[in-house]
């Protein structure tokens, strides 16, 4: 049993403006403890008359500054929770502050750059690599993701999600059994075998979560989400199975109502938002205060379900996201606060061994029967008489299944029979006699096959040639036909380059398997070998299935969501990831193309070294001289280089299986980059059909071209009328930073780029109204536009942060 209080750490998020950086400063002195102080504004504290304190100083386990990247967060804090997991204790991490304080970006990451991947990606990272290193153990990997919101529990992987809303789901509820153990009914438990598969999961029910959002729900501020691996071990042959689970929750935001410095109400204790983190902090308070006896774990579901993380058996750290800016000294406060009651919780991890009843029935009826045998051993029991035709078949039937049997522990029992233990030998001498006559003539009828099929051989090679030819042919025929009515395609839809290769995604692997360039070259087992197709099976249903996407879409339709996509923010994140991608790709082949001539290498290196062998045997029979005790330079020479090659073939393999994981994750961040787009799309459109009917008189006049008047009064107008729009769009849309890394182009030999990175379709769009209403609301978004472009103004939601990108 590990007894341990809830570790807390603090993390500062970047602030955008330097002279927020007086608010507060970190004390690294005290080595053990290090602490943060939160500095009150003079002007912020000057309202207090009778409690004029200056500054408040909280206590953390370590305090991250605004510039630790998340490698740092995980290696420090997650690591060693997901180490004790591994060991069979459950853990658990929650993030905890105000919204925009940073618990998504720690707990999933940033949605950019791979090297913002949050904690969840970055652990199970971890956790497989590790349980691929320990052979000793069997592991079983699943997961689930939770999202609770106002007191339901949704289940987020539930496949469901893609035809209903989230209303219409069955809602996860909880059961409790005699023992007080909590069950969830309705959440499901997926196999995980690979760190790719848990990774498309944890990107499904983000995706789902992002889907389910409206800005009516507004889940992701409002909601909590717990995401946990759940990890069985045995040892083989043990009945006894450890079971340990990772809760890694991201908590609703913390903020709390009477957020103003007026009438001494700043710092005082205001009310949560969020009801459900109410009972979470009376839960923690009942915890923290000694010869409590009533924790009201039952009064919320989200307490429920972290019941043993909170004063149980589970080894619990917490990180307080901070965004310490003016404006948000007094939640920072709050949350700090609430961290110092925290860290007063004692948990009691143990180990979670259960024994498996199967398991344990069949190890002690064998346990049984190797008794009854020594017993009669021991008794000396004689049998005399010879064994039953029925006996001897049934022995012989053991000796079939036992050497059938491929598990190297299984044992042949047929007591302690002398009679029987005499026939399994003899019988085994005739198998082996059997076979060994046998495996001769197999041998000798195989030699005389071969040369009977000699003649065969010529006219088979010559027939194989001709189908082959004519198969050229077809292929040749279907692909000009292809290209034809492609082009016909493009010529009448105007497609954007995007969209076009988005459409060729139907193979989504880094390496599509036609691809002659691609882990053909490789051996076997290298990592670059295409993800198994329930991977693209995954990505593909999920962009379709989430956005309902049709192959038809009419031309106006169309044409707007190109206009849209091409003046939003997140465009440029999209194009920006696509570029690093295409990067890694080529990056990838190249590795790919290194590995196979280190491949290559060592293998001339080991020829070479034998043919040396060869040769000084030969020279030593020929001189008849002994082979010269002294080691060979050259044979020294060839070993050492094979050595090297060797090392340089691991290395690269290792950076080849890293790149793998990136280019996975890169495409999943950009999937999700684009059903977003897509998301914002539809409501945006929406927007605009109701607002064309609202407007129609004006939309009348801009239909038919008519110059929009210039006098100042009407621009005025104009853009009051938009702006009020543009902000339920600033709302929905936050604008995205900008591109990240430099982009490099790939060359290849023989595929068009495009037709190798794979792509998926985002760009239909459902189909609501018919074709005529979709060019009327067109048309009054280029008019608005092109009005709005010569005064200057930006028309399109994203626009602005766009034209911000651009400038920096
Ligand atoms: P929360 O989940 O607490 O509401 P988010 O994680 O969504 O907050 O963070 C809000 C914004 O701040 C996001 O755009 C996120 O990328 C950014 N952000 C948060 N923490 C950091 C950090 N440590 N470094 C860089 N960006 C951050
Ligand atoms: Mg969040």
């Amino acid at each position: 049993m590990v007894k341990q209080t809830i570790q807390i750490f603090a993390r500062v998020k970047p602030t955008v403006r330097k002279q927020q950086q007086g608010i507060y400063s970190i004390d690294e002195d005290e080595k053990l403890t290090p602490s943060l102080e939160i500095i009150l504004p003079r002007d912020l504290a000057d309202g207090f008359v009778n409690n004029k304190r200056e500054s408040y100083r909280f206590k953390f386990q370590r305090i991250f500054d605004q510039n630790e990247k998340q490698e740092t967060i995980f290696e420090n804090i997650a690591k060693p929770v997901a180490e004790s997991v591994l060991a069979g204790y459950n853990g658990t991490i929650f993030a905890y502050g105000q919204t925009g304080s940073g618990k998504t970006f720690t707990i999933t990451g940033g949605a950019e750059r791979y090297s913002d991947r949050g904690i969840i990606p970055r652990t199970l990272s971890y956790i497989f690599e590790q349980l691929q290193k320990d052979s000793s153990k069997i592991y079983t990997t699943h997961i689930s993701y939770l999202e609770i919101y106002n007191e339901c529990g949704y289940d987020l992987l539930d496949p469901r999600h893609e035809a209903s809303s989230l209303e219409d789901l069955p809602k996860v509820t909880i059961l409790e059994d005699p023992d007080q153990n909590i069950h969830l009914k309705n959440l499901s438990l997926h196999l995980a075998t690979t760190e790719e598969e848990a990774l498309n999961l944890l990107f499904l029910g983000d995706t789902n979560r992002m889907i389910a959002e409206t800005p009516m729900n507004q889940a992701s501020t409002r909601s909590h989400c717990i995401f946990t691996i759940h990890l069985s071990s045995k040892e083989p042959g043990s009945a006894t199975v450890r079971q340990a689970k990772l809760h890694l929750v991201d908590l609703a935001g913390s903020e709390r109502v009477a957020k103003t410095g007026v009438g001494g109400q700043l710092l005082t204790e205001a009310k949560y938002i969020n009801l459900s983190l109410h009972y979470l902090e009376q839960v923690i308070i009942a915890l923290s205060e000694k010869h409590r006896s009533h924790i009201p774990y039952r009064n919320s579901m989200m307490t429920s379900v972290l019941r043993d993380s909170l004063g149980g058996n589970c080894m619990t750290t917490m990180i307080a996201t901070l965004s310490l800016e003016k404006r948000n000294i007094d939640e920072s406060i709050s949350t700090c606060r609430f961290a110092q009651r925290v860290a007063l919780i004692k948990n009691e991890a143990v180990l979670n061994e259960e024994i498996d009843p199967r398991l344990m029935i069949i190890r002690l009826q064998k346990e049984i029967q190797e008794l009854k045998d020594e017993l009669a051993i021991v008794t000396g029991e004689q049998r005399t008489e010879a064994l039953t035709e029925a006996e001897l078949l049934q022995l012989e039937k053991r000796i079939t299944s036992f050497l059938e049997d491929q598990d190297p522990e299984s044992k042949l029992e047929v007591g302690a029979d002398m009679r029987k233990i005499h026939h399994c030998f003899h019988y085994l001498k005739k198998l082996l006699n059997d076979k060994k006559i046998h495996g001769t003539s197999i041998a000798s009828s195989e030699i005389k096959d071969q040369n009977s099929q000699e003649p065969l051989k010529e006219e088979e090679y010559k027939k194989l040639r001709d189908i082959l030819q004519q198969r050229d042919n077809e292929i040749n025929i279907l692909v000009t036909m292809l290209k034809k009515e492609k082009k016909k395609a493009q010529d009448a839809l105007h497609v954007s380059s995007m969209d076009r290769s988005e459409l060729r995604r139907s193979q989504s692997s880094p390496f599509p398997p036609g691809n002659p360039e691609g882990p053909r070259m490789l051996p076997p087992s290298a990592p670059t070998q295409a993800p198994d197709s329930s991977t693209s099976q995954y990505r593909s249903s999920l962009l379709h299935g989430k956005t309902g996407m049709k192959e038809e879409m009419s031309f106006g339709r169309q044409e707007a969501f190109e206009i849209f996509k091409r003046d939003h923010a997140d465009s440029v994140t999209i194009e920006d990831s696509k570029q690093i991608l295409k990067q890694r790709f080529s990056e990838a082949k190249a590795l790919g193309e290194s590995i196979n001539e280190a491949r290559i290498k060592i293998g001339r290196l080991k020829e070479e070294i034998t043919q040396r062998h060869v040769q000084q045997v030969a020279q030593g029979i020929s001189e008849s001289t002994p082979v010269p005790l002294t080691p060979d330079l050259l044979e020294e020479k060839l070993r050492s280089q094979l050595q090297e090659e060797k090392r340089r073939y691991k290395a690269m393999f290792t950076h080849l299986k890293a790149l793998k994981v990136e280019i996975e994750h890169l495409q999943l961040l950009m999937d999700k980059a684009k059903v977003k787009l897509q998301k914002e799309f539809e409501a945006w459109w929406a927007e605009e059909a109701t607002s064309l009917q609202v407007n129609s008189p004006a939309v009348n006049s801009l239909n038919h071209m008519k110059p929009f008047p210039q006098t100042p009064e009407s621009q005025h107008e104009r853009s009051q009328l938009l702006s009020s729009k543009s902000d339920i769009y600033a709302r929905k849309i936050l604008p995205s930073p900008g591109p990240l890394l430099h982009s490099q182009e790939q060359s290849s030999p023989s595929t068009p780029l495009e037709d190798r990175i794979p792509e998926r379709p985002v760009s239909s769009v459902p189909l609501t109204g018919d074709s005529q209403t979709d060019s009327d609301i067109l048309a009054f978004i280029k008019a608005r536009q092109s009005i709005l472009q010569r005064t200057g103004q930006c028309t399109f939601p994203g626009s602005s942060s766009r034209a911000m990108v651009k400038g920096r």
